[in-house]
């Protein structure tokens, strides 16, 4: 296995003056995007289910903490109202054959990961218009792309995300706002290794040969990504050079869904 080492590119991007709003920002992918957020000047609101955790990371970078269900879809959009750069990234998975798969945890599923960005950037949005200036940025998947088994919750609610971070894309884009979602492979987060424990139990086979021959058949690239890999995409797409940047969806896969 090789790891990277990333020197902190993003503080050469400037976000001085902004407010990011990031879910799950306690763990994995959101706390590398709050870091690089605060690296890059901006005010950053932490939101998680894990209010210590959220807390913590708020701590960590000068930020505001919040916990917050994102379930609970009321008390969202005065939650987003002021901010300029949304990171849409909470989110969990369930592996389970469609058959054997919770209704009540499939729902979940879609309002904590399709719904709750709705209602943030619902409630965004007029603010964000009125400044002439917004980011919406979605942490979605290569599951956003492609399917896998046994993750029928995950792979629809992620789907669903695209289309709409196209549809903000196609509204917003005529009055300065950008939304677009980053599509990643396996990133080595507590989600993943969560789902390394369970194969490796479920198979009988030690975690590197989980990571090597399962999650990474489809990888060109034989390493697990870096939360920050991603956080560093997410500051880009807030930077004057990505301004052209709308719509799309970019994927940090090692060239999986190049295959
Ligand atoms: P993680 O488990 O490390 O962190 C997810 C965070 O979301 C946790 O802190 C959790 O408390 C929070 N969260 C979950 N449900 C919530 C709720 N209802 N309200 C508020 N917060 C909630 O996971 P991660 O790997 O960093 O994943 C972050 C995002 O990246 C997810 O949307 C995931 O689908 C996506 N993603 C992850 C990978 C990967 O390989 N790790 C790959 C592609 C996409």
């Amino acid at each position: 296995m090789t790891t990277v080492d990333l020197a902190p590119e993003t503080d050469k991007v400037d976000l001085t003056g902004r407010t990011a709003l990031v879910t799950g920002a306690a763990s994995g992918i959101g706390r590398a995007c709050a870091v690089a957020f605060a690296a890059a000047g901006a005010r950053v609101r932490a939101v998680d289910l894990d209010e210590a955790g959220a807390a913590e990371v708020a701590a960590a970078i000068g930020g505001e903490g919040r916990g917050v269900d994102l379930a609970e879809l009321d008390a969202l959009p005065v939650l987003a109202a002021d901010a300029d750069i949304i990171v849409n990234n909470a989110g969990f998975q369930v592996v389970r054959p469609v058959e054997q798969f919770p209704p009540e945890t499939f729902r979940r599923m879609l309002a904590v990961m399709v719904e709750a960005p709705f209602r943030l950037v619902r409630g965004a949005l007029p603010g964000m218009y009125e400044r002439g200036w917004g980011r919406v940025v979605n942490i979605s998947s290569v599951h956003g792309l492609r399917a896998s088994a046994y993750k029928a919750g995950y792979v629809t609610a992620k789907h669903a995300l695209e289309g709409f971070s196209k549809v903000v894309a196609v509204e917003g884009g005529p009055r300065g706002v950008t939304s677009n979602c980053i599509n990643p492979g396996y990133v080595r987060t507590p989600l993943v290794e969560r789902q390394i424990a369970e194969q490796a139990a479920a198979h009988g086979i030690p975690e590197d040969r989980v990571i090597g021959e399962v999650l990474l058949a489809r990888s060109a690239t034989k390493r697990l990504i870096e939360p920050a890999e991603v956080a560093q995409l997410a500051v880009y797409l807030c930077s004057p050079g990505a301004s052209f940047i709308n719509g799309a969806s970019l994927a940090v896969d090692g060239a999986w869904t190049a295959q």
